[in-house]
Protein backbone atom coordinates (compact mmCIF):
# COMPACT_ATOMS: atom_id res chain seq x y z
CA UNK A 1 0.00 0.00 0.00
CA UNK A 2 1.48 3.37 -0.86
CA UNK A 3 1.21 6.12 1.61
CA UNK A 4 3.83 8.44 0.90
CA UNK A 5 2.86 11.86 -0.57
CA UNK A 6 4.61 14.34 -1.67
CA UNK A 7 3.43 18.19 -2.28
CA UNK A 8 5.08 20.77 -4.22
CA UNK A 9 4.85 24.04 -1.84
CA UNK A 10 7.91 26.18 -2.84
CA UNK A 11 6.35 28.01 -6.12
CA UNK A 12 6.17 31.91 -6.41
CA UNK A 13 2.87 32.52 -7.41
CA UNK A 14 3.85 35.69 -9.05
CA UNK A 15 0.37 36.18 -10.50
CA UNK A 16 -1.21 36.84 -7.14
CA UNK A 17 0.72 39.43 -6.99
CA UNK A 18 0.51 41.23 -3.58
CA UNK A 19 -1.18 38.16 -1.74
CA UNK A 20 1.95 35.82 -2.21
CA UNK A 21 4.37 38.93 -1.74
CA UNK A 22 4.75 37.90 1.64
CA UNK A 23 2.93 33.85 1.70
CA UNK A 24 3.46 31.16 -0.01
CA UNK A 25 0.52 29.93 -2.55
CA UNK A 26 -0.57 26.82 -0.52
CA UNK A 27 -0.53 28.74 2.47
CA UNK A 28 -3.00 31.36 1.23
CA UNK A 29 -6.25 31.21 3.84
CA UNK A 30 -9.39 30.78 2.10
CA UNK A 31 -11.58 32.12 5.36
CA UNK A 32 -9.95 32.81 8.60
CA UNK A 33 -7.69 29.78 9.67
CA UNK A 34 -8.13 27.48 6.84
CA UNK A 35 -5.70 27.41 4.51
CA UNK A 36 -5.59 26.14 0.93
CA UNK A 37 -2.68 23.29 1.61
CA UNK A 38 -4.79 22.45 4.91
CA UNK A 39 -7.52 21.10 2.42
CA UNK A 40 -4.80 19.04 0.42
CA UNK A 41 -3.23 17.54 3.48
CA UNK A 42 -6.59 16.43 5.47
CA UNK A 43 -7.77 15.23 1.56
CA UNK A 44 -4.58 12.72 0.94
CA UNK A 45 -4.47 11.70 5.19
CA UNK A 46 -7.96 10.33 5.27
CA UNK A 47 -7.10 8.04 2.14
CA UNK A 48 -4.30 6.44 3.95
CA UNK A 49 -1.35 8.48 2.85
CA UNK A 50 0.34 8.53 6.24
CA UNK A 51 3.75 10.06 5.18
CA UNK A 52 3.25 13.46 4.17
CA UNK A 53 6.18 15.02 2.63
CA UNK A 54 6.42 19.26 1.70
CA UNK A 55 8.41 20.54 -0.46
CA UNK A 56 8.86 24.35 0.57
CA UNK A 57 11.09 26.75 -1.65
CA UNK A 58 10.09 30.60 -1.37
CA UNK A 59 9.17 31.65 2.14
CA UNK A 60 9.81 28.46 2.99
CA UNK A 61 10.30 29.11 6.97
CA UNK A 62 6.54 30.09 7.34
CA UNK A 63 5.79 26.24 5.66
CA UNK A 64 8.16 25.40 7.92
CA UNK A 65 7.10 26.63 11.28
CA UNK A 66 2.97 25.62 10.24
CA UNK A 67 3.42 22.68 9.41
CA UNK A 68 6.98 20.25 10.17
CA UNK A 69 5.92 17.82 12.48
CA UNK A 70 2.36 17.91 12.89
CA UNK A 71 -0.43 15.18 12.88
CA UNK A 72 -2.79 15.38 10.17
CA UNK A 73 -5.77 12.51 10.86
CA UNK A 74 -3.11 9.79 11.57
CA UNK A 75 -0.43 11.52 8.81
CA UNK A 76 2.83 12.97 9.89
CA UNK A 77 4.23 15.60 8.38
CA UNK A 78 7.51 16.98 6.99
CA UNK A 79 8.93 20.15 5.65
CA UNK A 80 11.79 20.29 3.72
CA UNK A 81 13.45 23.27 2.77
CA UNK A 82 14.92 24.19 -0.64
CA UNK A 83 17.66 26.15 -0.12
CA UNK A 84 18.88 27.14 -3.75
CA UNK A 85 16.13 27.54 -5.98
CA UNK A 86 16.54 24.45 -8.42
CA UNK A 87 13.44 24.21 -10.04
CA UNK A 88 10.90 21.10 -9.05
CA UNK A 89 12.69 18.48 -10.43
CA UNK A 90 16.00 19.62 -8.70
CA UNK A 91 13.59 20.16 -5.58
CA UNK A 92 12.64 16.34 -5.61
CA UNK A 93 16.63 15.30 -6.88
CA UNK A 94 16.93 16.54 -3.26
CA UNK A 95 14.76 14.62 -0.82
CA UNK A 96 15.83 11.03 -2.90
CA UNK A 97 16.96 9.91 -0.22
CA UNK A 98 13.29 10.24 1.85
CA UNK A 99 11.16 8.95 -0.60
CA UNK A 100 9.48 5.03 -0.88
CA UNK A 101 10.03 3.25 -4.42
CA UNK A 102 6.61 4.32 -5.40
CA UNK A 103 4.73 7.73 -4.38
CA UNK A 104 2.12 10.53 -4.93
CA UNK A 105 3.36 13.77 -6.04
CA UNK A 106 0.83 16.54 -6.25
CA UNK A 107 0.86 20.29 -7.06
CA UNK A 108 0.51 22.70 -3.51
CA UNK A 109 -1.79 24.98 -5.54
CA UNK A 110 -3.96 22.88 -7.19
CA UNK A 111 -7.26 20.48 -5.74
CA UNK A 112 -8.27 17.50 -8.30
CA UNK A 113 -10.92 15.66 -6.48
CA UNK A 114 -10.06 12.11 -7.35
CA UNK A 115 -9.80 9.34 -5.79
CA UNK A 116 -6.61 9.55 -4.48
CA UNK A 117 -6.10 5.63 -3.23
CA UNK A 118 -7.35 4.48 -6.19
CA UNK A 119 -4.97 6.38 -8.29
CA UNK A 120 -2.15 4.97 -6.10
CA UNK A 121 -3.38 1.29 -6.65
CA UNK A 122 -1.71 -1.29 -9.02
CA UNK A 123 1.38 0.77 -9.83
CA UNK A 124 2.27 0.43 -13.73
CA UNK A 125 4.70 -2.32 -14.34
CA UNK A 126 6.24 -0.42 -17.89
CA UNK A 127 5.67 3.16 -16.62
CA UNK A 128 7.84 5.59 -14.65
CA UNK A 129 4.99 8.06 -14.00
CA UNK A 130 1.11 8.03 -13.96
CA UNK A 131 -0.35 11.68 -14.44
CA UNK A 132 -4.02 12.19 -13.52
CA UNK A 133 -5.41 14.17 -16.60
CA UNK A 134 -9.17 16.03 -16.46
CA UNK A 135 -10.93 16.68 -19.89
CA UNK A 136 -11.61 21.02 -19.78
CA UNK A 137 -13.09 23.42 -22.55
CA UNK A 138 -10.77 26.31 -21.35
CA UNK A 139 -7.14 24.84 -21.46
CA UNK A 140 -5.10 27.83 -22.56
CA UNK A 141 -3.93 28.65 -19.42
CA UNK A 142 -2.44 25.22 -19.19
CA UNK A 143 -1.67 23.71 -22.43
CA UNK A 144 -2.45 19.92 -23.32
CA UNK A 145 -2.00 16.75 -23.46
CA UNK A 146 -2.25 13.99 -25.93
CA UNK A 147 -3.23 10.66 -24.84
CA UNK A 148 -2.75 6.97 -27.06
CA UNK A 149 -3.69 4.35 -25.62
CA UNK A 150 -3.03 5.00 -21.96
CA UNK A 151 0.44 6.76 -22.57
CA UNK A 152 0.90 10.06 -22.79
CA UNK A 153 2.96 11.20 -26.54
CA UNK A 154 2.85 14.73 -26.36
CA UNK A 155 2.08 18.15 -24.46
CA UNK A 156 1.33 21.29 -26.22
CA UNK A 157 1.81 24.70 -25.00
CA UNK A 158 -0.22 27.19 -23.36
CA UNK A 159 -1.83 29.08 -26.47
CA UNK A 160 -5.10 31.27 -26.69
CA UNK A 161 -6.11 29.27 -29.69
CA UNK A 162 -7.19 26.15 -28.24
CA UNK A 163 -10.63 25.13 -28.92
CA UNK A 164 -12.84 22.00 -28.12
CA UNK A 165 -12.31 19.70 -25.20
CA UNK A 166 -9.26 18.61 -24.61
CA UNK A 167 -6.84 16.65 -21.37
CA UNK A 168 -4.65 18.85 -18.99
CA UNK A 169 -2.52 17.58 -16.45
CA UNK A 170 -4.29 17.62 -13.26
CA UNK A 171 -1.11 18.13 -10.76
CA UNK A 172 -0.95 14.56 -9.57
CA UNK A 173 1.20 12.03 -10.06
CA UNK A 174 2.15 8.49 -9.02
CA UNK A 175 5.76 7.73 -9.36
CA UNK A 176 8.41 5.65 -9.54
CA UNK A 177 11.67 6.84 -7.08
CA UNK A 178 14.08 5.37 -10.16
CA UNK A 179 12.14 8.35 -12.33
CA UNK A 180 14.54 10.19 -10.51
CA UNK A 181 17.87 8.86 -12.66
CA UNK A 182 16.27 11.14 -15.43
CA UNK A 183 16.03 14.35 -13.31
CA UNK A 184 19.03 16.91 -13.44
CA UNK A 185 20.20 19.01 -10.75
CA UNK A 186 18.23 22.27 -12.07
CA UNK A 187 15.18 20.97 -14.00
CA UNK A 188 11.30 21.49 -14.19
CA UNK A 189 9.43 18.19 -14.01
CA UNK A 190 6.85 19.79 -16.39
CA UNK A 191 8.95 21.32 -19.23
CA UNK A 192 11.99 18.37 -18.92
CA UNK A 193 10.67 15.37 -17.00
CA UNK A 194 7.59 14.93 -18.55
CA UNK A 195 8.50 15.83 -22.45
CA UNK A 196 11.21 13.05 -22.17
CA UNK A 197 9.49 10.56 -20.40
CA UNK A 198 6.55 10.71 -23.31
CA UNK A 199 9.64 10.14 -25.84
CA UNK A 200 10.48 7.21 -23.79
CA UNK A 201 6.41 6.00 -24.00
CA UNK A 202 7.30 5.28 -19.94
CA UNK A 203 4.73 8.37 -18.94
CA UNK A 204 1.06 6.80 -18.76
CA UNK A 205 -2.04 9.00 -18.45
CA UNK A 206 -5.40 8.36 -16.31
CA UNK A 207 -8.48 10.27 -17.15
CA UNK A 208 -10.38 11.15 -14.55
CA UNK A 209 -13.26 12.85 -13.51
CA UNK A 210 -13.74 15.42 -10.35
CA UNK A 211 -13.61 18.78 -8.79
CA UNK A 212 -10.49 20.76 -9.99
CA UNK A 213 -9.13 24.20 -9.00
CA UNK A 214 -5.77 26.06 -8.86
CA UNK A 215 -5.61 29.15 -7.40
CA UNK A 216 -2.86 30.58 -9.29
CA UNK A 217 -5.15 33.70 -10.40
CA UNK A 218 -6.82 36.33 -8.35
CA UNK A 219 -9.93 35.25 -10.13
CA UNK A 220 -9.53 31.27 -9.03
CA UNK A 221 -8.22 32.04 -6.08
CA UNK A 222 -11.26 33.86 -5.12
CA UNK A 223 -13.59 31.22 -6.51
CA UNK A 224 -11.49 28.67 -4.29
CA UNK A 225 -12.58 30.81 -1.09
CA UNK A 226 -16.38 31.22 -2.54
CA UNK A 227 -16.39 27.07 -2.46
CA UNK A 228 -14.61 26.02 0.11
CA UNK A 229 -17.47 24.01 1.21
CA UNK A 230 -16.94 22.42 -2.39
CA UNK A 231 -13.63 21.33 -1.48
CA UNK A 232 -14.36 20.33 2.05
CA UNK A 233 -17.52 19.08 3.00
CA UNK A 234 -19.20 15.82 2.01
CA UNK A 235 -21.93 13.45 2.41
CA UNK A 236 -21.59 10.66 4.73
CA UNK A 237 -22.23 6.76 4.76
CA UNK A 238 -22.30 5.25 7.89
CA UNK A 239 -21.89 2.10 7.97
CA UNK A 240 -22.35 -0.56 10.25
CA UNK A 241 -19.33 -3.41 10.39
CA UNK A 242 -20.81 -6.93 11.28
CA UNK A 243 -23.34 -8.35 8.81
CA UNK A 244 -22.95 -5.62 6.75
CA UNK A 245 -19.11 -5.33 5.63
CA UNK A 246 -17.85 -8.69 6.76
CA UNK A 247 -19.60 -11.89 7.94
CA UNK A 248 -20.73 -11.56 11.52
CA UNK A 249 -19.23 -14.83 12.92
CA UNK A 250 -20.03 -13.59 16.46
CA UNK A 251 -17.84 -11.28 18.10
CA UNK A 252 -15.73 -11.26 14.92
CA UNK A 253 -12.10 -9.89 15.82
CA UNK A 254 -9.15 -11.83 14.32
CA UNK A 255 -7.66 -10.85 10.91
CA UNK A 256 -7.80 -14.04 9.69
CA UNK A 257 -11.97 -14.31 10.32
CA UNK A 258 -12.15 -11.57 7.74
CA UNK A 259 -14.56 -12.75 5.17
CA UNK A 260 -16.46 -9.69 3.41
CA UNK A 261 -19.80 -9.65 2.92
CA UNK A 262 -20.93 -10.09 -1.24
CA UNK A 263 -19.51 -6.44 -3.07
CA UNK A 264 -18.62 -4.79 0.51
CA UNK A 265 -15.54 -3.39 -0.63
CA UNK A 266 -16.91 -2.90 -4.13
CA UNK A 267 -19.32 -0.34 -2.29
CA UNK A 268 -16.99 1.11 -0.31
CA UNK A 269 -15.14 1.83 -3.09
CA UNK A 270 -18.79 3.06 -4.82
CA UNK A 271 -18.90 5.55 -2.06
CA UNK A 272 -15.33 6.92 -2.04
CA UNK A 273 -16.12 7.84 -6.19
CA UNK A 274 -19.15 9.53 -5.24
CA UNK A 275 -17.55 11.83 -3.17
CA UNK A 276 -18.72 10.49 0.48
CA UNK A 277 -16.84 10.42 3.60
CA UNK A 278 -17.11 6.35 4.61
CA UNK A 279 -17.51 6.13 8.39
CA UNK A 280 -17.88 2.52 10.03
CA UNK A 281 -19.97 2.53 13.33
CA UNK A 282 -20.13 -0.60 15.31
CA UNK A 283 -20.77 -2.00 18.72
CA UNK A 284 -17.73 -4.29 20.02
CA UNK A 285 -19.14 -5.89 23.31
CA UNK A 286 -16.59 -8.46 23.14
CA UNK A 287 -13.93 -5.82 24.20
CA UNK A 288 -16.80 -5.44 27.66
CA UNK A 289 -16.87 -9.04 27.86
CA UNK A 290 -13.81 -9.60 27.62
CA UNK A 291 -13.15 -11.66 24.82
CA UNK A 292 -10.37 -9.45 22.51
CA UNK A 293 -8.81 -5.98 23.16
CA UNK A 294 -9.68 -2.61 21.84
CA UNK A 295 -5.71 -3.21 20.42
CA UNK A 296 -7.70 -6.33 18.42
CA UNK A 297 -10.40 -3.79 17.25
CA UNK A 298 -7.71 -2.11 16.04
CA UNK A 299 -5.58 -5.01 14.29
CA UNK A 300 -8.93 -5.75 12.70
CA UNK A 301 -9.80 -2.44 11.08
CA UNK A 302 -6.04 -2.29 9.94
CA UNK A 303 -7.05 -6.07 8.35
CA UNK A 304 -10.18 -4.30 6.47
CA UNK A 305 -7.91 -0.93 5.24
CA UNK A 306 -5.24 -3.28 3.85
CA UNK A 307 -7.69 -5.09 1.99
CA UNK A 308 -9.83 -2.38 0.88
CA UNK A 309 -6.59 -0.46 -0.44
CA UNK A 310 -6.15 -3.32 -2.56
CA UNK A 311 -8.75 -2.28 -4.90
CA UNK A 312 -8.59 1.55 -4.71
CA UNK A 313 -10.99 1.97 -1.52
CA UNK A 314 -10.75 3.20 1.75
CA UNK A 315 -12.27 4.05 5.60
CA UNK A 316 -11.91 7.65 6.81
CA UNK A 317 -12.38 6.33 9.97
CA UNK A 318 -13.58 3.61 12.39
CA UNK A 319 -16.07 4.35 15.15
CA UNK A 320 -16.46 1.41 17.76
CA UNK A 321 -18.33 1.18 20.90
CA UNK A 322 -16.43 -1.28 23.54
CA UNK A 323 -19.09 -0.60 26.10
CA UNK A 324 -21.90 -2.86 27.46
CA UNK A 325 -24.33 -2.85 30.52
CA UNK A 326 -22.87 -6.16 31.46
CA UNK A 327 -19.19 -5.59 30.98
CA UNK A 328 -16.58 -7.96 33.30
CA UNK A 329 -14.83 -4.99 33.79
CA UNK A 330 -15.93 -1.91 35.21
CA UNK A 331 -13.81 -0.12 33.04
CA UNK A 332 -16.16 -1.11 29.97
CA UNK A 333 -19.58 -1.23 31.94
CA UNK A 334 -22.08 1.44 31.18
CA UNK A 335 -26.00 1.04 31.58
CA UNK A 336 -26.45 2.39 28.19
CA UNK A 337 -23.07 4.33 26.77
CA UNK A 338 -24.25 7.43 24.36
CA UNK A 339 -21.96 5.40 21.87
CA UNK A 340 -23.80 2.50 22.52
CA UNK A 341 -26.15 1.68 19.03
CA UNK A 342 -28.75 2.06 19.03
CA UNK A 343 -27.29 5.75 20.94
CA UNK A 344 -26.07 7.72 18.05
CA UNK A 345 -23.15 8.81 19.91
CA UNK A 346 -20.65 7.75 17.14
CA UNK A 347 -22.57 9.45 14.33
CA UNK A 348 -22.79 12.69 16.10
CA UNK A 349 -19.14 11.92 17.17
CA UNK A 350 -17.91 11.69 13.87
CA UNK A 351 -20.15 14.63 12.68
CA UNK A 352 -18.26 16.69 14.69
CA UNK A 353 -14.72 15.87 14.26
CA UNK A 354 -15.47 15.74 10.06
CA UNK A 355 -16.70 18.39 7.66
CA UNK A 356 -19.90 16.40 7.21
CA UNK A 357 -22.63 17.51 5.36
CA UNK A 358 -25.61 16.14 6.40
CA UNK A 359 -27.79 16.40 3.00
CA UNK A 360 -27.08 13.34 1.39
CA UNK A 361 -25.31 11.54 4.20
CA UNK A 362 -26.86 7.68 5.67
CA UNK A 363 -26.57 5.03 7.49
CA UNK A 364 -27.07 0.95 6.45
CA UNK A 365 -27.35 -1.34 9.20
CA UNK A 366 -28.45 -5.27 9.19
CA UNK A 367 -30.14 -4.67 12.88
CA UNK A 368 -32.80 -2.29 14.28
CA UNK A 369 -30.39 -0.90 16.47
CA UNK A 370 -28.77 0.08 13.45
CA UNK A 371 -32.12 1.86 11.91
CA UNK A 372 -32.76 3.51 15.65
CA UNK A 373 -29.07 5.18 16.01
CA UNK A 374 -29.94 6.60 12.37
CA UNK A 375 -33.35 7.64 13.15
CA UNK A 376 -31.71 9.56 16.78
CA UNK A 377 -29.31 11.27 14.63
CA UNK A 378 -32.07 12.59 12.29
CA UNK A 379 -29.98 10.44 8.91
CA UNK A 380 -32.13 8.12 6.81
CA UNK A 381 -31.65 4.34 7.77
CA UNK A 382 -31.35 1.96 5.04
CA UNK A 383 -31.59 -1.77 5.96
CA UNK A 384 -28.98 -4.48 4.93
CA UNK A 385 -30.89 -8.12 4.21
CA UNK A 386 -27.28 -9.28 3.63
CA UNK A 387 -27.21 -9.73 0.15
CA UNK A 388 -24.81 -7.85 -2.06
CA UNK A 389 -24.10 -4.45 -0.87
CA UNK A 390 -23.10 -2.62 -3.77
CA UNK A 391 -26.65 -2.73 -5.02
CA UNK A 392 -27.80 -1.63 -1.55
CA UNK A 393 -25.13 1.24 -1.81
CA UNK A 394 -26.18 1.97 -5.37
CA UNK A 395 -30.60 1.87 -4.38
CA UNK A 396 -29.09 4.59 -1.52
CA UNK A 397 -26.98 7.16 -3.72
CA UNK A 398 -29.92 6.55 -5.93
CA UNK A 399 -32.60 7.97 -3.31
CA UNK A 400 -30.54 10.47 -2.58
CA UNK A 401 -29.60 11.98 -6.20
CA UNK A 402 -33.45 11.28 -7.23
CA UNK A 403 -34.53 13.47 -4.07
CA UNK A 404 -35.08 17.49 -4.81
CA UNK A 405 -32.42 19.55 -3.25
CA UNK A 406 -30.32 16.28 -2.94
CA UNK A 407 -26.51 17.29 -2.37
CA UNK A 408 -25.08 19.08 -5.19
CA UNK A 409 -24.63 16.93 -8.39
CA UNK A 410 -20.90 18.30 -7.52
CA UNK A 411 -20.30 15.53 -5.21
CA UNK A 412 -22.03 12.76 -6.69
CA UNK A 413 -20.00 12.78 -10.76
CA UNK A 414 -16.84 13.41 -8.44
CA UNK A 415 -13.60 11.15 -8.43
CA UNK A 416 -15.60 9.32 -10.95
CA UNK A 417 -13.46 7.37 -13.55
CA UNK A 418 -14.41 9.79 -16.91
CA UNK A 419 -13.28 6.95 -19.16
CA UNK A 420 -14.05 3.57 -17.14
CA UNK A 421 -11.38 3.62 -15.24
CA UNK A 422 -7.50 4.21 -14.07
CA UNK A 423 -5.24 3.53 -17.14
MG1 LIG B 1 -24.51 -5.71 12.28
Amino acid sequence: MIRQAVFLVGGKGTRLGALTAETPKPLLQLRPNVRFLDILLENAARQGFSDIILLAGHLGEQVEALYDGRCVRGATIRVVRELEPAGTGGALLHISHLLEPWFILANGDSFFDINLRAFATNPPADAMVRMALRGMYEVSRYGSVTLHDGRIISFSEKTDAMAGRRLINGGIYLMRRSVLDHVGDKSSLEHDLFPALAKMTALNGAVLDGYFIDIGLPKTFEQAAREIDNLSMRPGAFLDRDGVLNRDGGYTHRPDSLIWMPNAREAVLELNDAGYFVFVITNQAGVARGLYTEADVGDFHAAMQAELAEIGAHVDAFYYCPFHPEAASSEYRHPSHPDRKPNAGMILRARREWPVQDRGSFVIGDADSDMEAAHRAGLPGVFFDGGDLLSTVREALAINRARPNAHSAVHLARGKAADGGIV
